[in-house]
This record gives structure tokens, sequence and C-alpha cells, in this order.
């Protein structure tokens, strides 16, 4: 790809406004880009962990030891923790143990921006991508309560510090490093989308062999994007529906 927002058949219609833009808005979106991941194709563990290699790289993610301090933007949980209510007591160890590829939801309806005092995150008009400003960000950590998910990350140590460096000291991408002190998660790769390039876990699950499709991305509000069509045909879940938070990434399962 790599095509800007006038060529990429799959990424252009959510182009409309300026990636960078900060359209401080509620549910509606002009459109929504949106992920479906196959759960049995997304299983291979070469595959979640190129994924994550390249969400890190692209964002300068620091791999902290600790995993209570641990920086997750997109990682892997057990089935019955990602779905719990979908799971009985009776259904296969197998199953319930299942790994998950999990990110933020980028929900419709995101708990997290509507407790966030300082508007340090908020949901896109023009794409519906629940986006972060770490410069706004207080560090009041409200928006790691509200989200049901799990997917936000609080940076209890200076990050820069864990993020592994080349030779001469430079950071793996250009994507502005963090501090200590913020709020940080998956932003779907808007910078990327920008540049008319997919999400970095999409390309790389789509290079690792057998993966191709595994993670498919792409606008909602398209009905002939990919991620449509194939939520028409197949059998989808998405997190914790009843919340009606109304995640953005779907599982066919
Ligand atoms: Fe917010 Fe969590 Fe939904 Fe992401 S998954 S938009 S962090 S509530």
């Amino acid at each position: 790809l790599g095509l800007g927002c006038g060529a990429p058949a799959i990424l252009t219609s959510a182009c409309s406004s300026e990636a960078g833009a900060q359209d401080h808005g509620g549910a509606s979106s002009e459109s929504q880009w949106a992920m479906v991941i196959d759960v049995e194709r997304a299983r291979n563990p070469a595959l979640r962990e190129a994924c994550r290699e390249a969400c890190d790289r692209a964002h300068n993610i620091p791999r902290i030891p600790d995993p209570d301090e641990e920086i997750k933007w997109i990682w892997s949980d057990d089935y019955q923790h990602t779905f719990p209510d979908q799971v009985h007591q009776h259904m296969p160890r197998e199953q319930l143990e299942l790994p998950v590829l999990v990110l933020c939801n980028h929900c419709t309806n995101p708990p997290c921006v509507r407790v966030c005092p300082t508007q340090a995150t908020w949901k896109r008009e023009s794409d519906g991508i629940v986006m972060m400003d770490w410069h706004r960000c207080i560090g009041c950590r409200y928006c790691m309560a509200a989200c049901p998910y799990g997917s936000r990350s609080f940076n209890w140590r200076d990050p820069r510090e864990f993020v592994e460096t080349d030779a001469e000291g430079n950071f793996p991408s250009e994507f502005p490093t963090r501090t200590r002190g913020v709020v940080e998660k998956c932003n779907f790769c808007a910078e990327r989308l920008r540049d008319g390039e997919l999400p970095a876990c999409v390309e790389a699950a789509n290079q690792v062999p057998g993966g191709e499709g595994a993670l498919i991305f792409g606008d909602l509000s398209d009905p002939n994007s990919e991620v449509s069509r194939v939520l028409a045909s197949e059998r989808t879940i998405t997190r914790k529906i009843a919340l009606g938070t109304g995640p953005n990434v779907f599982y066919i399962v």
C-alpha cells in the first residue's frame, strides 16, 4: 500500500478528514474503521507475536518485564477471559484456553471517553477511531477504570528506557514516544491510515505463512468493504456485547 488517501480502495472512504484532526465527538462517526479477527487462524503463536512485534516497532512501545507495569496495545488473552459471556463450564478446555488477539475495540459508545476530565481521549467523528493526546493526559486513570476490556495501559515508568534502540540510539520508528504518568492504547494505526497503509498488525499477519486474511481491516460504513462483507456472511461476535459499548473489533468464532 503506501498510496495515500486518494488511491487504495480498502482505505479510501474514511480519509475525508486529516488523520490528526480532533473532532471531539459522540457516538456517531462519518465512517467507522473496524477489524475482524479470525480466532482460529490467528491462534498461530508466530502470527500473534508478529502482530505484537510490528505494533511495538511502529509505536515505540516499551517492553517492560514487570507484568503489572506492562504497556499493551495488542496482546493475547484466553478465550474464557476474552468472551466471558460466551462460555460455560462444560466447554472443551482447549476452547476455553484458546489464545485470542485483543486490542482497543474503538467502541461506538466508548465509556473511556465519557469519563476523561481533560478530553485527552475522544472519538474522532471522521472515522470513529478513539484517539489519545498524551499531552492532555493528566494520568488520572479514570479511562482505565471505565474501559471494560483492559485496553489501556499506564506508564508507571519512563517508557523510553525500555524501548530497544539501534546502535546509534534511534527508536524503531518516528512515532512520538510517551512519558511517565500518561495512559496509552492502540490507535488503529491512525498515522499509517493517513498514509494509506493498513494497520501494522494487519500487515504483519498477512506476511506470516497462512496468515493472510486472519486480520481484516476496513470501513464499516461502506457495505462493499471486506469487513462489511465478512460480517454479513460469517458468524462473528464482539466482546461483552451486553455492556452496550459497541465494539468495532469483531471475531470470527
Ligand atoms: Fe475505550 Fe476500552 Fe472501548 Fe477502547 S475498548 S474505546 S479503551 S472502552
